[in-house]
Parts: C-alpha cells; structure tokens; sequence
C-alpha cells in the first residue's frame, strides 16, 4: 500500500541540496540607496521550482516578502503590450539590449526613446504609458494583472514605495528626460509614481516562481488556470528577459546560464524554462550590476547540472507516431460475411491506421506528416486518430490539412477518429469525415475499402446466407416452422442485459449491435460496441447454449428482420429429432468457434500495435 502522507521527492531534494550548498555564499551586498531597501536580512535566502504541471518545491524563506523592483518590468511591458499593443509600445520604448546598468540615462541617440523597457528609462517610459493610458485604474490593473499571475491578491509595502519615492531622484529625472523627448507626454509624476509603486509590490520566492511558471506557459497560471497573458506577448516579454533581462550582464547570463530571467534590487530573480518551469530565488546581497549573488548561481547550477539551458535542446526523443498499422492488423467489431472477410483478408492493408500522440508542434507535425507519406503508397483509406494528441496549434493545423489534401489528390479517403477535443480541428470546415471512436473509424474504413475494391458487390447489406443454409435440406424443412420472424425498427433493443437468454437471433437483413457498459479506471462508467452484426450471422448464442442472462444489449442500427428460435422449441424437437438437433449444434459451434479464433487473434494482435 503506498503511504498516503508519502511526499518526499528527489526534485525536492535536489534544490535542498542546492539551497544548502549555496547558503554560506555571503558575497555581495544588500541594496541600500532605497533607504527602506537596506533593512532586508542579508541571510534570506529561498528558492522555489513552480513546475508547468502545477508542481511547487520550496526551500528556504520561500514566504518572506520582499519588494519585487525591477522584476515588475517585464509584467508591466507586457500589460502595455495588452492594453495598447505591440506597434504602439515600440514607438516608445526599443527592444535592443543597452548593455548598460539598470539605471544609465540611456535612450537612442536618433529616437530619443529608451532601449528597452528592462532598464529603468524603458520601465518609467512603459509605466507612463499605462498611468496615461486611464490614470483612474493604472494602479488596480497592474496590481490585478499581476495578482493574476502570482495567484493570490498582492499589495504594495508602502514603506518603501515612499522610501523611494522621497529619495529616487535619479529615476525622478530620467522621467522629465523622457518628457523632453515627448516619450512621456503628459506630466512625468503620474508615471513616475505608478513605476515606484510597481516596484514597491511585495511578492513571496513562492509568487515569483509561480508568475515564472505563467510565462512558462505562454501566459497561463498553471495553478489557478487563469489566463491574464497571451501567447504571443509571452513571446515577446521572454525575449526582452533573454536579451535585456540583466542588464549589462545580459550577455554573459545567455551564453552561461540561458534562461530568459529577471532581478531586482529587493533581491528577487525569477527564471524561465520555457514550457517546462520557472525558478525564484530570494537573497537580498547583490552584485555590483544589481543582481542576486546566489540568485545567479542557483540558477547557473540548476542550468548547468540539469540542462536547462535554451540552447540545450535534445533532438526530439518523443515519437509522434504512437502506433501505426493497417487494417489486417486490427479489424473494427463489425462482423462481417465470409465474402467480406474475404476481402478484407487480402486487401485489409490498404487501410492504414496511424495514431499520432503528444503535442503537435513544427517538428512533431513534420514526423506525423512523414508517416502519412511513406504509407501513401500502399494506402487506399488512411485513418488518423488524434485521441493522445494534445494540443494541434492552428499553424499545424492547417500544414496537416495540406498533407490531407495531397493525399486525397492521390486519391486516399482520409478519416479523422477522437479529435473533438482539438478545437483547431472542430472549428475547421474541413470537409473530412470525424468519427467519434477508433472502431467507429475502421468500420468506416473497411466499408469504404470494400465499396472501392468491389464496386460490383450490389449492396453490402443484401441477404447472406445464414447457418441454416449450410444444413440438409429435410433438416432446414423441419427446423423452418420453428423460427419466428421478427421485424426490428432502428434504435430497438432486440436484446437487453439481464434478460434471460433463451432465444438465438439470426440476422435475415439490417444490422445489429452489441453494447456494453464498461467500469472504467477513473469510476466512470462507458457505452462501448462489442460487435455488429449484419445479414447471415447470429447472436444470443452464448445465452441461448448456457441458459446465462443476458450480459449485453443488442440494438438494432437499422430497420432489421431476425428469425428467432426459442430454446424451449429445440428442446422440443429433441426429444423426436435430436440429430435435427445435433446438426444445429454442430453449425452454431463451428460459428462460436470461428468468432472465436477471430477475437482472439485481434486481442493478440493489439498487443503488437
Ligand atoms: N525601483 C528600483 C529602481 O528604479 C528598481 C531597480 C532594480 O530592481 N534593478 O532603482
């Protein structure tokens, strides 16, 4: 039994390790030209792992608060993004790393505008912007927006918002600087004033890892599910971090440690593994470009020793094909007649089957669009099934729909099966059949191939023979007045579970299915076919051979007709004709026997595909 209050992980452990490695690095110092700054304990040290999965690993002061300062940046850029776009922004603030410190009185010499919104000119510039913006509700939206992206309400520490307001005299006149170029076009103290109190935020190691993990995610808090960004302005926040997110470390933190990331002089930095995880670290002692003396080395070891630098991709190890076989490896539950089997038999690999899994992303659709080429040239009727794909982005989407294209050029019916839940796909008129089950998509295909392969087979729901067919003639005579024929509408249970199953069906015309419910894992209970049957078979066999109730209900599809044959009849007849009766026996044994070889030659063939 595993022990329920088992939560010990090698993860944890890990960055305990690290965490107690680290601690007795003491170089550096705690910023105190914000007076208020300078009260931070410089032993503080937390590190906390927020995963895109939702997990957290927290060591240390992982709840301390501290001011956010210039992490605030990047979130800020990235609400004037969403309030007032990407083309207005950059008339405002560049995007070009300056190599300079945080605070240099750096705009482009041509423009005017700051460098990038990292370094104070380009913050106070974007901070402008959004009080300018609704100077009512800039203070509430930020605070909301970044609320949202830590996940719980955050509040400014007043006590250092006026620390460094009374004292930011530097910042006060890189504001009037920007309002000599008319980056800044209204009064600079609106703007000033929302930047240091976006700066004063007091936020947890634990809130930076969690609004890191949101950027991991393209915007998206993987904890409460809120989604306050948007891909496409992750994209661009996560640029500016990688390029300008050190300031004039910048460069060096790329090439050694690779994580788009952000520090402030509170003492916080917060890193990035793009779709993977964010990492904070909290330890107020800077360096002398204003970054976390162990906040780099936490990240430049967990980026070293566990590879998760940008540029250390692995060639992709996942297989975006998880299985793929063709239509004699694996039949649908349609039981079909021996004309068909026939067919199918011989020509069941001109459908092919190929189950695509994972997240389709460029690489993963190019090895989805590979198998769908090399399996072109044998394939009449391709199904691709979609239930383990994740997420197909519409740029995927509609490559993918291209390949289908080519494919039915050639031409090959192609078939979706289990992608209602990719909305790139469902919201598409894409005109390609969608079946809701993968045995729904190989009875389709196999009816399809046999429409293609014998267009001279006149209906493949014509009368078949029946067993009765194959006894003698005098035994057929006698049996005759026993059956009973009976008309099914669509939809009618012939069938149904529990009954007591006396009666044998055999199909005349129409078709028929078994269903079952089955207990799934997760306590849920699914409707599932079994088999369908269709002219010349029968079913109720088993219940009729062992007086059992019924396990299942047969449904009729369609309109049908069966000849039923009550076991109280047969009974009957064998006490004055037993060999009539023995005759039967033999033909429904030698129907169970092949149904049966059938089954478990497919059970063992799912094994191998
Ligand atoms: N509020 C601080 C300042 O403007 C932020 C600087 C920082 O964290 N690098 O000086």
């Amino acid at each position: 039994m595993p022990s329920p209050e088992f939560t010990a992980t090698a993860i944890q452990n890990l960055i305990e390790e690290v965490h107690d490695r680290l601690r007795g690095r003491r170089e550096g110092k705690v910023a105190d030209y914000i007076p208020e700054l300078a009260k931070a304990d410089p032993e503080d040290f937390g590190i906390v792992v927020a995963t895109a999965d939702g997990h957290i690993y927290a060591v240390g002061d992982s709840d301390k608060e501290f001011t956010i300062q210039s992490i605030s940046k990047p979130f800020a850029y990235g609400l004037a993004l969403k309030l007032l776009g990407r083309e207005h922004m950059h008339t405002k603030v560049g995007v070009e790393p300056s190599g300079e410190a945080f605070n240099a009185i750096s705009l482009d010499p041509v423009s005017g505008i700051p460098r990038n919104p990292m370094i104070n000119a380009g913050a106070i510039a974007t901070a402008a912007q959004i009080w300018q913006h609704n100077p009512e509700a800039a203070e509430a939206t930020l605070l909301g927006f970044l609320s949202d992206l830590a996940g719980r309400p955050l509040h400014v520490d007043e006590n250092v918002y006026s620390s460094e307001r009374d004292t930011g005299h530097r910042n006060r006149a890189i504001s009037h600087l920007l309002r000599n170029f008319d980056v800044i076009e209204s009064d600079p103290e609106g703007g000033l004033d929302l930047y240091f109190r976006q700066c004063a935020i007091a936020v947890s190691c634990r809130d930076l890892a969690i609004m890191a993990a949101s950027l991991a995610c393209q915007g998206r808090n993987p904890i409460s599910g809120a989604e306050p960004l948007n891909a496409d302005i992750t994209i661009q926040m996560l640029a500016l971090m990688g390029s300008c997110g050190m300031y004039d470390y910048a460069g060096q933190w790329l090439h050694d440690v690779g994580m788009p990331a952000k520090s402030g002089v509170g003492g916080g930095v917060l890193a990035v593994v793009p779709g993977r995880l964010g990492v904070a670290v909290y330890s107020p002692r800077l360096d002398p470009f204003g970054n976390s003396v162990r906040g780099i080395e936490v990240c430049e070891e967990l980026s070293k020793r566990h590879g998760l630098h940008l540029y250390n991709q692995n060639p992709r190890a996942i297989n975006t094909i998880r299985r793929s076989y063709t239509g004699s490896h694996r039949r649908s539950r349609r039981w079909r007649d021996a004309t068909e089997v026939g067919i199918l038999e011989k020509l069941g690999s001109r459908i092919r089957v190929v189950h695509a899994q994972g997240v389709l992303d460029f690489a993963a659709t190019e090895q989805l669009l590979a198998e769908l080429t090399a399996i072109a040239g044998q394939a009449s009727v391709v199904v691709v099934d979609f239930n383990q794909v994740l997420e197909l982005p519409p740029t995927s989407c509609s490559i993918l729909l291209g390949q289908v294209a080519l494919l039915r050029a050639k031409p090959i019916t192609v078939l979706l099966s289990r992608a209602d839940h990719l909305p790139s796909l469902a919201g598409l008129d894409h005109g390609l059949p969608t079946l809701p089950t993968i045995d729904a998509a190989l009875e389709e295909a196999e009816t399809i191939l046999l429409q293609k392969e014998r267009p001279e087979l006149p209906s493949l729901q014509a009368p078949q023979p029946t067993i009765l067919d194959g006894l003698d003639p005098d035994y057929r005579a006698i049996l005759n007045p026993l059956l009973e024929l009976t008309g099914f509408r669509a939809g009618e249970p012939a069938v149904q579970r529990n009954q007591s199953g006396d009666t044998l069906y055999i199909v005349v015309d129409g078709i028929f299915t078994t269903r079952i419910r089955l207990n799934l894992s997760n306590g849920t209970k699914k409707a599932t076919r079994l088999s369908t049957f269709s002219s010349g078979m029968c079913f109720g066999e088993i219940g009729f051979l062992t007086g059992q109730p019924r396990t299942a209900d047969v449904i009729a599809d369609t309109d049908g007709h069966c000849l039923l044959l009550r076991r109280e009849a047969l009974d009957n007849l064998g006490r004055s004709r037993p060999e009539v009766v023995i005759a039967l026996l033999r033909a429904l044994s030698s129907e169970l026997g092949s149904k049966l070889a059938s089954a478990s030659y497919q059970l063992t063939l799912l094994e191998h595909y």
